[in-house]
């Protein structure tokens, strides 16, 4: 079967990286080191691409700053998710008027989901005029060209036309943490949730070919990162679309055989595409964690049909106990939306009950938000703000009651941690199955894998006593 991914083409990457090495030496020659300031709203998946955002900007000969102030160049990622995120983006773009008042040759870049949305990246052009450059995910791998446009031809840039979208490989990465990475193994989705607007801002399922994905975590590995997060809309999808009879638990698989010390982690599952297969592989690899990121997002059949999420409760429940059957101690996390259109007290009652009857260790509650042009926001919804409020309070009472309860089971258990820094005088760490630890030691632990005896426990995180390595 062939391929069906568009890739960028080897001779256009070479382009942008020529532009790029242009816009360094154009720098050099003025004697100016600029610093640019990148913000990110969102999941992962802009935290991934705003590593790939400093990275481009590096080869550009940009330094890195943490605050809008006095940078040569601004770069806001936005997030498309949530009525609220979107809001907090137009009002941070707006204010950055003062900023490059202050230092008139600020150029600013608003990207992201929110700028494939024809009718926002208009707004943002037409309302926003100190704003330099507009472009949506789909044309981050540009950068330098619209860089050029900005500094050398004195131009605004925007590039947010509809387009299927296409991989490109080998973009230069600055991560932000130095023993966890993120890794991007497809970009996209096919689920068209009927509440979500990621599809339409991110377009179709495309993966990366699992030699690109594998080369990239044997790189990261060689150069000590203990922990690998795999990252995806729909991860459980991953292969699909390449026709090489490689699915997400063969890559996988492949990649915990990689030697090493490290953590495999994986980002975000559909309980549509989960397969049996995926958990039998995490149960026979040891460098697999012990945690599944499953988003329900309701408990009621009547509602997840409306949803469109092609599961119901019987099937989502059975992932969970097949899981839980190869893997006792395996921790479920999960997304709820509370208040989709016409949710009635009893959908929600399901929700409570499937909750109750999961015990998550922890769980994302999110109000529905309408994103237009997306079906839901068509669907009458009769129910009232504080009616909403009211359930999703209720929920975050029971998810905090459970997630006490599961963190108190953990008290006088020893666990496998990574110490990852710290937090005032006390270092921090994660479980495998990803739950905040604090305990005392020295900061040279950091970085390493060690044994901890968990003492005490709060709704949020564990406290814990260093044990043997
Ligand atoms: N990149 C993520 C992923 O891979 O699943 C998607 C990010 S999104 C922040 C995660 C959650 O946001 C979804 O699982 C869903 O619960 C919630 N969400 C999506 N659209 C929403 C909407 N319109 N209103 C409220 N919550 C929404």
């Amino acid at each position: 079967m062939e391929r069906k991914t568009p890739v960028i083409p080897e001779a256009d990457l070479r382009r942008q990286e020529e532009i790029a090495d242009y816009l360094k030496s154009w720098w050099q020659s003025r004697g100016i080191t600029p610093v640019a300031y990148v913000e990110t709203y969102g999941c992962q998946q802009n935290e991934a691409d705003s590593e790939r955002i400093r990275g481009i900007l590096e080869r550009c000969g940009y330094g890195l700053t943490d605050g809008p102030e006095g940078a040569d160049l601004v770069v806001i990622n936005t997030c498309a998710i949530r009525e609220h995120a979107a809001q907090r983006v137009f009002g941070n773009v707006g204010a950055l008027v003062h900023t490059k008042r202050r230092h008139p040759g600020q150029k600013i870049f608003v990207c992201g989901c929110m700028m494939g949305q024809p009718e926002i990246s208009a707004r943002m052009k037409n309302s926003y005029t100190h704003v330099d450059g507009i472009f949506s995910p789909h044309y981050l791998w540009q950068l330098p060209e619209h860089l050029y446009k900005v500094l050398i031809r004195h131009r605004k840039a925007f590039a947010v036309e509809p387009s299927d979208g296409a991989i490109a490989e080998g973009l230069p990465v600055v991560r932000m943490n130095d023993l966890k990475a993120w890794v991007s193994i497809m970009y996209g989705g096919n689920n068209f949730c009927t509440y979500c607007i990621v599809p339409y801002v991110r377009g179709r399922e495309r993966s990366r070919l699992p030699e690109d994905v594998i080369a990239e975590c044997r790189d990261l590995i060689a150069r000590g990162y203990k922990e690998i997060t795999l990252l995806g809309q729909n991860v459980n999808s991953y292969g699909k679309d390449l026709g090489l009879g490689v699915d997400f638990a063969d890559l996988m698989a492949e990649i915990a055989e990689l030697p090493g010390e490290f953590v495999l982690r994986f980002m975000t599952s559909h309980p549509r595409d989960a397969s049996h297969k995926l958990f039998d592989v995490m149960a026979s690899h040891e460098k697999i964690a012990k945690q599944f990121h499953l988003p329900f997002q309701s408990g009621s059949d009547r509602i997840l049909k409306a949803m469109n999420r092609h599961y119901d409760r019987e099937k989502y429940l059975e992932l969970v106990n097949y899981g839980r059957s190869l893997m006792p101690e395996i921790v479920y996390t999960s997304d709820v939306i509370v208040g989709f259109p016409g949710e009635t007290e009893e959908d929600f009652e399901d929700t409570v009950s499937l909750i109750e009857e999961v015990r998550y260790d922890a769980l994302f509650t999110f109000i529905y938000s309408p994103r237009p042009g997306t079906p839901a926001a068509k669907m009458p919804d009769p129910t009232t703000k504080e009616e909403k409020s009211r359930r999703f309070d209720r929920l975050l009472q029971v998810q905090n009651r459970i997630s006490e309860e599961k963190h108190r089971a953990y008290v006088g258990k020893t666990l496998r941690v990574l110490v990852d820094g710290k937090d005032g005088d006390r270092l921090t760490a994660r479980t495998d199955g990803g739950r905040l630890v604090r305990f005392e030691g020295d900061d040279s632990l950091i970085g390493q894998f060690l044994n901890v005896t968990i003492t005490d426990a709060t709704t949020w995180s564990l406290v814990g006593e260093m044990k043997y390595r």
